[in-house]
């Protein structure tokens, strides 16, 4: 890793996709701090309107007018930066702050016409402000920072202004505020690694590493929601047979390779959500535009062709029941224990006439729930 990758977490801490995940997340959650420090921003040049004015300045002056601009786009830009999307609303304020300090830079340059000189503080506090907004990563910050420097450097050299010992303590500034900003942006992903790890470990099944119970509700709900009109929606209930017996015969760990092994059969369409419903017992959620769905009738018939052995079962080999109630669009009126109710009684069927087989049921109405098999 070179040393200039190094400086910036966001190059090289989380990977690429990772990296905009954060980025997302930290947007919508900093949408309140960013407009929290808008307004702090607003009252502050207010109150060095008020100040200069006491001071004896116009209002009208370059300084307070500037500073008045300054306010107006703050405002205005706010309320309209909430409808953008993660990545273009950070551009935007990127934009929008480079703007911001090229105007304050001509306050700087009105002030220390009219007092006679540029005040160290301005610039620093300029700075620091920047430290404070959240979206930003450590080289966003160090573009406006070398912006600031550069309008700085300007004034004092490209003007007769007296700007004093500014550029000297504003790169002080700069030093520490991003040494400081690195460490932040190296903690931020940390914490979130961490959350997005714990999270995952608890919707996820440790031996199958399948969605669990746990995880289900929301899935199915972003299944239900997201059905096309073309589309139906297909929800199974899958229970291997005799698995009691495959224990008492073979072992529990055998058992626990063969609820592997099903787990690996079941997660081989990718369109299709999978979840360990508890024990030997799976969900399965497909959407389809053909009129059965064609993964979930296709399951005990794959399973039983692994031929697992399985001496005490009738067949032989190891297999699974499977209830399937099948639904049209529009979907999201469906509560998922209804669904998951009408799959189990399905499945209790499959169970009865004689195990190895799918039981489906076509639900055109939602009336016909109550319709139990
Ligand atoms: P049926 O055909 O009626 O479904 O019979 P069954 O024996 O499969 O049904 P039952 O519900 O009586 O038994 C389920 C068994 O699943 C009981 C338990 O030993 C086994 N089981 C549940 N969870 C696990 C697990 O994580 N690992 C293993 N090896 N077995 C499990
Ligand atoms: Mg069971
Ligand atoms: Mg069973």
């Amino acid at each position: 890793m070179s040393f200039l990758t190094h400086l910036f977490p966001s190059h090289y801490y989380l990977d690429a996709t990772s990296e905009v995940a954060f980025r997302h997340y930290i947007v919508q959650s900093t949408k309140n701090t960013m407009q929290r420090l808008v307004l702090l921003c607003v009252v502050l040049l207010v109150l060095f309107n008020l100040i200069d004015m006491s001071l004896g300045d116009n209002w009208f002056s370059l300084n307070n007018l500037t500073r008045l601009g300054i306010v107006l786009l703050l405002l205005i830009f706010l309320p309209c930066s909430f409808k953008l999307s993660a990545a273009t609303y950070t551009q935007s304020w990127l934009a929008l702050c480079a703007l911001v300090i090229v105007l304050l830079n001509v306050t700087f340059y009105a002030a220390a016409q009219y007092f006679g000189k540029l005040g160290e503080g301005g610039p620093m506090v300029v700075a620091i402000a920047l430290t404070a907004i959240p979206i930003f990563n450590v080289q966003q910050k160090i573009l406006l920072w070398l912006l600031l420097l550069a309008c700085l450097a300007f004034l004092k050299y490209c003007t007769a202004t007296d700007t004093g010992w500014s550029v000297f303590y504003l790169s002080i500034t700069i030093l520490l505020c991003a040494s400081w900003q690195r460490q932040l942006d190296i903690l931020l992903r940390s914490q979130f690694k961490a959350v997005r790890l714990e999270t995952q470990k608890a919707e996820t099944d440790q031996l199958t590493g399948l969605f669990n119970r746990r995880s289900f509700e929301q899935r199915l709900q972003q299944k239900l929601q997201s059905l096309t009109p073309d589309q139906q929606l297909s929800l199974g209930l899958l229970d291997i047979d005799f698995f009691k017996r495959y224990n008492d015969h073979y072992g529990h760990l055998d058992g626990d390779l063969i609820l592997v092994h099903i787990s690996r059969l079941l997660s081989q369409d990718p369109n299709v959500l999978v979840v360990r419903f508890g024990g030997e017992e799976f969900i399965l959620v497909e959407q389809h535009s053909s009129e059965q769905p064609p993964t979930l009738l296709s399951i005990p018939q794959q399973l039983f062709a692994q031929a697992h052995p399985h001496s005490q079962s009738p067949f032989g080999v190891v297999t699974a029941s499977l209830g399937v109630v099948t639904i049209p669009y529009p979907a999201a009126h469906y509560s998922s224990s209804e669904l998951m109710q009408l799959a189990d009684s399905l499945l209790y069927r499959a169970k009865e006439q004689g195990r190895n087989q799918v039981q489906q049921q076509y639900i055109t109405k939602q009336q016909d729930m109550a319709k139990q098999p």
